[in-house]
């Protein structure tokens, strides 16, 4: 074998019902604390990004929700663990960084919706960007 040079990370729900093999490049890791975020979650999210193309989805258990009018979130439906966040039309595909097996070697560097986050909690220290300035950092 000639070196990984498409290093590929998989990841997986709870109980494994769902899991996954990304095997592109993976933007770094941005926090929501949007209402949305919050309620599917539990508290907030982190998640990366990839390809849509990238990305090889295993699981009978995974069921979408559609969320709003423009996205659906991705869920195991027997352990309940969220994993994914997509706009439908898109060519991306957010995954929740909790669900990677091992080390990500990604990094939390940016948050949105700051102003909807929860009074318990302090804002991780990286800076508030807006949704649609996200897509420089893939
Ligand atoms: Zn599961
Ligand atoms: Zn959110």
């Amino acid at each position: 074998m000639k070196g990984d040079l498409m290093s590929k990370k998989s990841g997986s729900c709870l109980c494994g019902g769902v899991s996954y093999v990304v095997s592109g490049p993976l933007r770094p890791i941005v926090a929501c604390h949007c209402r949305q975020c919050r309620k599917t979650s539990g508290h907030y999210v982190a998640a990366t990004q990839c390809a849509a193309a990238d990305i090889a989805i295993q699981g009978e258990t995974l069921t979408w929700y559609r969320s709003s009018e423009t996205a659906e979130r991705g869920f195991c439906s027997r352990c309940g663990g969220n994993l994914f966040w997509r706009k439908f039309g898109s060519e991306t595909i957010s995954i929740w960084a909790g669900t990677f097996d091992g080390e990500t070697g990604l990094r939390l560097e940016a948050q949105i919706h700051a102003d909807s986050k929860g009074d318990y909690y302090p804002l991780p220290e990286v800076p508030i960007l807006e949704q649609a300035s996200l897509k420089r950092l893939l």
